[in-house]
């Protein structure tokens, strides 16, 4: 099991201009429209669910929690350790079909900012057909987004972190824990939001929670509209 130890990404350094963030250094190739706080979610009342990393001891608690979210009409973002999703084409076709998208976690979960070039371009060349990579432990650098870059890949993070793979006392941190944390996000980082959990934590445990809590502050997530495709589109239409 892999415990991510740290969660703010090196390089992305988010500055609060009124409710938009902008990054620095300032993106390049990428959509005006991306934000990589966001993985291209622009809709203000709007959050993005994600589940990183895999869980070992049951992998379809991935598309159990899919089928749950597309019946309640919810569109969520996995990003799954290379390795692993490898061995499970079936879920990454499930969790598609169900209207979530998949991207790339690389491959074996290492902190990409601290391999040479050619070992961060094996641990991004997962095999996983996708266009957007957030990197393990949100940590990146101008080095790793370029290769990233050439690679085809944007880089996505997240706006608030549940800090679900915090353990509390030698135990992993409780669904109320969990919860805790969004509810005591500032409001830049909820509007347009990109919640950051695991799937080997409470975390999914704690998601019905979660949408009681987001829906009770009157925002909604991103809408399920059906199967999507391998490529994410620059701008998630998420209403
Ligand atoms: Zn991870």
């Amino acid at each position: 099991m892999r415990r991510p130890a740290i969660a703010a990404g090196a390089g992305a350094v988010a500055l609060l201009v009124g409710t938009s963030v902008v990054l620095a250094p300032a993106a390049s190739s990428y959509p005006s429209t991306h934000s990589r706080q966001r993985c291209g979610n622009t809709t203000d009342q709007r959050v993005l669910l994600t589940f990183d990393d895999w869980n070992d001891a049951d992998p379809y608690i991935a598309t159990r929690t899919g089928a749950y979210l597309e019946a309640r009409n919810i569109r969520a973002a996995y990003f799954l350790n290379g390795k692993d999703a490898a061995r499970y084409p079936d879920i990454v076709r499930t969790l598609r079909a169900q209207g979530h998208y998949v991207g790339s976690h690389a491959t074996g979960h290492r902190d990409l900012t601290k391999l040479s070039d050619a070992q961060v371009r094996a641990e991004l060349a997962d095999g996983l057909e996708t266009n957007v990579l957030r990197p393990p432990y949100g940590s990146w650098d101008d080095r790793v987004r370029a290769i990233a870059d050439a690679m085809g890949y944007r880089i996505c993070t997240w706006t608030v972190s549940t800090h679900d793979w915090d353990e509390v006392d030698g135990s992993l941190r409780s669904t109320a824990s969990i919860r805790g944390y969004w509810k005591s996000a500032p409001p830049a980082a909820k509007a347009a939001g990109n919640i950051l959990g695991h799937l080997w934590t409470n975390y999914p445990a704690a998601v019905p929670g979660l949408i009681r809590d987001v829906h009770a502050e009157g925002r909604r997530f991103c809408r399920n509209r059906g199967p999507v495709p391998a490529a994410w589109p620059a701008v998630l239409d998420c209403t």
